[in-house]
């Protein structure tokens, strides 16, 4: 892949960029080890001030930021703009909290014969953070601010069509005040990753992405035993029972389908519907699709821009055709719009079976996988039947049946009558093939520390 700024809604490209070279990545991994050095035993207090800044000058920033982000992978300026908002409330919530999330932890001294016993938490070091385009200031943020704030340094390897947007980051943490080489962005392509895992200096990876880059990143760390969190693809289960308000669950399921243009991890991908809300539901949720607005993502009329690239749209509309030349039915939606840009419009598919492709894959488009199913049991076993298990969704209010969603959906999360999404206070992260460890909240900031255990006699 070109590390370049390609327009989605035109296909034009609009700046390249140079890769670093072996040497240029080993001055980076030098100048971030030598910094953390140094950095680690700054204060809580000290690296809260710099946090804080850099999230007064993002939300200052934000239309500008906003624009590159929109041009680089085509979501819409307004949720460009809400990305960047959420990212500065990340960033205060890390520097209020994470002095007290890494506080020490008093253990029961007597019973282990010592005066003094407690956890202690330290920085690990170097960080590495492979990740995606989709939220391309929300994913780094979500990784950077809590590392920063326990201490460690961060380089960043960014996806290579937000390459602006990777830029502007290394420059936030600069102005905001943190010392260089605190972060800093290295334009690489997927091929260079293995230099920087490799180098004695770079102590933990964190990877938000596919299932193989997951699993290429965490072979190598893995072969040179080092820590990585990762966090991957979902195909996550929308269920909606009877006794679910409606309207408002069809309402919900088209944002949570067609949010950042279909291209969201946690995105609801399969609507699995009972059987005696079914025929509402569907007439509902089609009739809002169709409504939406695909088009220019500048504009603010438009719901849905393009998909970020030429070959993520292609791979949409590939698992739809093929299962729809297997038997599935499209309700609507299903076919790219003539003209230019990456576009592919809302799209909801049925009668879709176990032998097709659309079943068992992600789908990362406006693409919802309708199912029926007769009882409370089918809904849970269709539901679980995927390789991921990021964020479920469930739609019901009957307390008997909630938890029952609560206890029994497969998935890093569970979010009942309301849209799975991220917030710094929950923990985020998947099982199954949807990765490992945990992001956001006191386990996010965690991750890369050393857990200490002192004893003292
Ligand atoms: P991707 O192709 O895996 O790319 C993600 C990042 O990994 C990019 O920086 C990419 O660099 C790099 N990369 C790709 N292959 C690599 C390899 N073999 N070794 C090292 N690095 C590699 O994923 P994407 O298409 O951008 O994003 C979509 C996927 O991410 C979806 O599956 C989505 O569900 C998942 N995702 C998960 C979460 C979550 O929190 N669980 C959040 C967002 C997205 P290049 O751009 O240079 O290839």
């Amino acid at each position: 892949m070109p590390i370049a700024t390609i327009n989605p809604a035109t296909g034009e490209t609009l700046k390249t960029f140079d890769a670093h070279t072996a040497a240029q990545i080993d001055e980076a991994i030098a100048r971030a080890y030598d910094r953390w050095r140094g950095y680690r035993s700054t204060t809580f207090a000290e690296r809260a001030g710099w946090m804080r800044a850099a999230a007064d000058l993002l939300e200052a920033e934000k239309d500008d930021i906003a624009r590159t982000m929109t041009t680089e992978m085509g979501k819409t300026l307004a949720a460009a703009q809400a990305e960047a908002l959420k990212c500065a409330k990340g960033m205060r919530f890390y520097a209020d909290h994470a002095e007290e999330f890494l506080a020490d932890e008093p253990a029961d001294a007597s019973a282990v014969g010592a005066k003094q016993a407690y956890g202690h938490y330290q920085p690990l070091g170097v960080v590495l953070a492979v990740m995606p385009w989709n939220f391309p200031l929300w994913q780094v943020i979500r990784f950077a601010a809590p590392a920063l704030m326990a201490g460690n340094v961060g380089l960043l390897k960014h996806a290579s069509n937000v390459p602006q947007t990777a830029v502007y980051l290394e420059d936030l943490f600069k102005r905001a005040g943190f010392p260089s080489g605190c972060f800093q962005t290295l334009l690489i392509s997927s091929g260079q990753v293995e230099q920087v895992l490799r180098d004695h200096r770079v102590a933990a990876a964190t990877l938000t992405g596919s299932e193989p880059a997951g699993r290429s990143v965490a072979a190598i760390a893995g072969d040179e035993i080092k820590k990585t969190v990762l966090e991957l693809g979902g195909s996550d289960a929308y269920v909606v029972m009877p006794s679910a308000d409606l309207e408002k669950a069809a309402t919900v399921a088209v944002t949570a389908r067609v949010q950042n243009n279909g291209q969201s991890c946690i995105a609801a991908k399969r609507f699995i519907v009972h059987a005696d809300a079914y025929d509402e539901f569907s007439r509902l949720f089609v009739e809002k699709m169709k409504a939406l607005k695909v088009g220019d993502p500048t504009q603010s009329d438009t719901d849905v821009g393009p998909l970020a690239t030429e070959q993520g749209r292609n791979d949409v509309e590939e698992l739809v055709d093929e299962a729809v030349k297997q038997g599935a039915q499209v309700l609507c939606g299903g076919a790219r719009p003539e003209g230019a840009g990456w576009f592919y419009p809302p799209t909801v598919i049925t009668a879709i079976t176990p032998d097709m492709r659309i079943y068992l894959e992600e789908v990362f488009g406006p693409v919802a996988s309708l199912y029926k199913v007769a009882s409370i049991d089918e809904a849970i076993s269709v539901a679980n039947a995927t390789s991921f298990g990021l964020g479920s969704n469930a739609w019901t209010t009957d307390p008997a049946e909630q938890k029952r969603f609560v206890e029994e959906l497969e998935a890093g999360a569970v979010f009942v009558n309301g849209m799975t999404t991220s917030y710094p206070e929950l923990p985020f992260g998947g099982i199954k093939r949807s990765g490992y460890g945990r992001e956001l909240s006191a386990h996010g900031i965690r991750e890369f520390c050393n857990l200490k255990s002192v004893w003292v006699g």
